[in-house]
């Protein structure tokens, strides 16, 4: 099934020049979601996953999902002060500035191999910034799943040459 036709694409949003690739449109269908996940977890279905990690906020929808499938405990990586308990956390550049994502000190078991979960890879700073984090609590990462990828911008590519295996539903041109 090909799921592009169910992403809403949404030019010059938040700001001039940039396509916000919309999921909603996806997640409210009841197929394109299911085949979706099923396609997230495929190349991990076989590989010992200990917990799945999901980057906030669509990370969380698409994370827990996939978590659930692979039937193990799932790890939020949340934006910068949204955590209620103790944290630690790892800052990465944004276009103007810098942004942190953070997690809970008890979410990973020093060993355990984790599975990293957003919706869409651009330039890759979320996903690696999220990776230093998870390997700074002891996390082996397993791999990195996407529903998109922006290859014009490399992050996937990037990843790639890291070793990391990553895996993507599909593909748009540009920003
Ligand atoms: P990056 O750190 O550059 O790889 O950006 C990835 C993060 O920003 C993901 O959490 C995406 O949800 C979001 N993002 C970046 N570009 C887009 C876009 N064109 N459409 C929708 N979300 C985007």
């Amino acid at each position: 099934m090909d799921l592009h036709h169910l992403i809403r694409s949404l030019p010059d949003y938040p700001k001039p020049g940039i396509i916000f690739r919309d999921i909603t449109t996806l997640l409210q269908d009841a197929e394109g979601f299911r085949v979706a996940v099923d396609q997230l977890v495929a190349p991990f279905a076989e590989k010992r996953v200990d917990k799945v990690a999901g980057i906030e906020a669509r990370g969380f929808i698409v994370g827990g999902a996939v978590a659930y499938q692979l039937s193990v405990g799932f790890v939020p990586v949340r934006k910068h002060g949204k955590l209620p308990w103790q944290t630690i956390g790892e800052d990465y550049e944004l276009e103007y500035g810098t942004d942190r994502v953070e997690i809970h000190t008890d979410m990973i078991t020093p060993g355990e191999r984790v599975l990293l979960v957003d919706d869409l890879i651009a330039t890759g700073g979320t996903a690696q910034a999220a990776i230093r984090l998870l390997e700074r609590a002891g996390a082996v990462i397993v791999g990195c799943s996407f529903i998109i990828d922006l290859p014009d911008l490399g992050g996937a590519k990037a990843l790639n040459q890291g070793d990391y295996s990553v895996h993507t539903l599909m593909d748009f041109a540009g920003h």
